[in-house]
């Protein structure tokens, strides 16, 4: 045990944590120069297209340090700010943390945030310098900055690049002399902490575990604390680049167990496993349960789907536990689920894996954050939904959650930033400079203003150089009101949207204008409207088709007219039938892309 040493990367995105992992997993050859890619770690098909990881991968590799062999279990971890949960569930598992800054960009939002959680969490910080091959680089700024926030020395600073391989063995030296060894008795009951799961087709759930106290041996019977019930440890073993499998893990290591679960509600990330004879007397202190930001309803293109989708979340939550869901209905779309998610990206990357990982095709609706709603008798409900708005008569006031938002940025982009934070209803409360063209802006603003488009926003009023991290920071009362949708005089539920009031006007008139473009003209002609209650506030109208598209091949040409009803029916695909208009699936989340 004294020879395992666990650790995770940390650091903002794209300042090289997955490279880095590259760098040492081929060093300690872990893997061979053939099996290596670029961030190998990220092995999910949408992290690879977008360049990011989402979920934390763990890897474990052996070296031989000074005559010793060491057992090093590394994690990489995610570092957008929707994914933090991601990284807190990490750091559970490990004593030590490489938090790697970009030399060429310095300290950011996620470097600060991502820090905080370590040192919450007593582990052991190994500043790492990254990207020092590049010209741009400024390390004795950037290490001041470091300094500065962690209060180390110049000396623990370890300057490196996972491009060139520079600094790699001093960051494995430092990986064994720095990190503390696990503590923990190998002698004591089991106890080991269930710190991720990922459902595999074959296997059934694979739980992934750090052994607190005591062995595992494959074969014995253990038992799930928090849910009290019990299994065989069918296989266990260490996590390779595949799973290796092994007799027993040790106390203080990192590993995998297959018990042959398929129910995905009977593991929980968080929960703790321990021997059926000879139980430990207490459960490690798991997870805080995340609280989604942002809601929306997922909807099966297909009705007869709606099982199967069920199916698909619970599948999905055993890998992501901080996506929530549960069974809603709408005129519109049928049966279908209201899902929580801890940001638009979150919600994105989870739709994108529905299609991919379960081969279903959705609709997502108009997202919202959650609501408190007082009601004149005094009783005080949440509000999801649009359709859970309570009509005014009965409402005595509403409040929306709040958020601190922390902007990093050079000083030249400062009145940007603040005109920004303004318009999006912010409030100024701090500013701090870090260095003489570095500052810091701090903003108390309504979730609702943050989570769907402005971070884009703040991305290109300041050419990309301002990062930015927020936490919630209670509730506030706000004007809002229920704006509806009708076509043809039909309210389609799906497109309802709860806004604060003042921006009613604006953005009815916006969104009719954009369902206008969005809604394939059809036989008939079809009003848009916006409404508040009873109130209309904007109209546009989609004209009527004045004849089949077809009707333009006329005789001989088959094969482009079939080519025609082909495209016709692909743009199908995502078409919702509503009364008697057809819907695309852009339409649901227009209020998103108003500019
Ligand atoms: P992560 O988001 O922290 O995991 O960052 P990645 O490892 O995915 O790297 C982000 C980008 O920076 C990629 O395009 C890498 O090729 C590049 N990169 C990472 N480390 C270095 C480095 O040391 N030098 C240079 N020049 N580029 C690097
Ligand atoms: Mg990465």
């Amino acid at each position: 045990m004294k020879n395992i040493r666990n650790f995770c990367i940390i650091a903002h995105i794209d300042h090289g944590k997955s490279t880095l992992a590259d760098r040492l997993l081929q060093e300690t050859k872990t893997i061979s120069d053939r099996e290596l890619k670029e961030q190998t770690l990220d092995d999910m098909d949408l992290e690879r297209e977008r360049g990011i990881t989402i979920k934390s991968h763990a890897i474990q590799m052996q070296y031989n340090h000074e005559g010793t062999d060491y057992t090093l279990n590394l994690i990489d971890t995610p570092g957008h700010v929707d994914f933090s949960y991601e990284v807190s569930r990490s750091i559970a598992a490990c004593e030590g943390a490489l938090l790697i800054v970009d030399a060429t960009q310095g300290i950011e939002a996620q470097t600060i945030s991502n820090l905080y959680l370590a040192l919450e969490h007593d582990l052991e910080i190994i500043p790492v310098l990254n990207k020092m091959d590049l010209p741009s680089a400024s390390p004795e700024e950037v290490s001041d900055q470091i300094i500065e926030l962690i209060g180390c020395e110049q000396e623990d600073i370890i300057p490196a690049s996972g491009k060139t391989g520079m600094g790699v063995q001093d960051v494995l030296a430092a990986i064994i002399k720095k990190i503390p060894a696990p503590k923990g008795d190998p002698e004591a009951p089991l106890q080991a902490l269930i710190f991720d799961s990922v459902f595999n087709s074959f296997r059934g759930i694979i739980a992934y575990i750090r052994i607190k106290n005591g062995t595992l041996k494959k074969g014995q019977k253990v038992k799930f604390v928090n849910t009290g019930r019990t299994y065989d440890a069918d296989e266990i073993g260490v996590l390779g680049l595949g799973m290796k499998e092994t007799k027993e893990i040790g106390c203080g290591n990192v590993g995998y167990i297959i018990s042959g679960i398929k129910e995905a509600k009977e593991v929980k990330v968080g929960d703790t496993v321990t021997l059926v004879e000879n139980p430990c007397s207490a459960a490690i202190k798991g997870f805080e349960d995340v609280k989604p930001m942002v809601f929306a309803g997922i909807y099966p293109v297909d009705t007869d789907e709606y099982e199967e989708l069920r199916f698909c979340l619970e599948k999905l939550q055993l890998n992501d536990a901080s996506l929530t869901f549960e069974p809603e209905s709408s005129a519109a779309l049928g049966f279908g689920f209201r899902c929580g998610f801890l940001g638009m990206l979150h919600m994105e990357i989870i739709q994108e894996r529905l299609e991919r990982e379960h081969n279903m095709t959705v609709i997502t609706t108009v997202p919202n954050v959650s609501y408190i709603a007082t009601m004149n008798d005094g009783e005080v409900r949440t509000v999801n939904n649009p359709s859970e708005m309570p009509s005014p008569n009965k409402l005595d006031f509403i409040e929306e959650p709040y958020i601190k938002a922390q902007i990093i940025t050079k000083s030249e982009f400062t009145g940007s930033v603040m005109n920004l934070c303004i318009d999006k209803r912010g409030e100024l409360t701090n500013q701090v400079y870090l260095t003489s063209d570095r500052v810091e802006l701090s903003f108390e603003m309504p979730l609702s203003e943050i989570v769907f488009d402005f971070y884009d926003k703040l991305k290109s009023i300041s050419r990309g150089y301002a990062s930015f991290d927020y936490y919630p920071i209670g509730y506030k009362k706000s004007d809002l009101i229920k704006m509806d949708m009708l076509l043809n005089g039909d309210q389609v539920d799906a497109l309802s949207a709860l806004i604060h009031r003042d921006r009613a006007f604006e953005l009815g008139k916006k969104i009719c204008t954009k369902l206008r473009e969005l809604i394939p003209r059809q036989q008939f002609e079809i009003a848009i409207q916006a409404s508040i209650g009873a109130k209309i506030i904007a109209r546009e109208t989609v004209k009527a088709l004045r004849k089949d598209v077809t009707a333009k091949c006329y005789g001989g040409d088959i094969s482009r007219k079939r080519k025609l009803l082909e495209k016709q029916k692909e743009g199908k695909k995502r078409m919702r039938q509503v009364g008697r208009v057809e819907i695309p699936q852009e339409a649901f989340l227009t209020v998103l892309k108003l500019d």
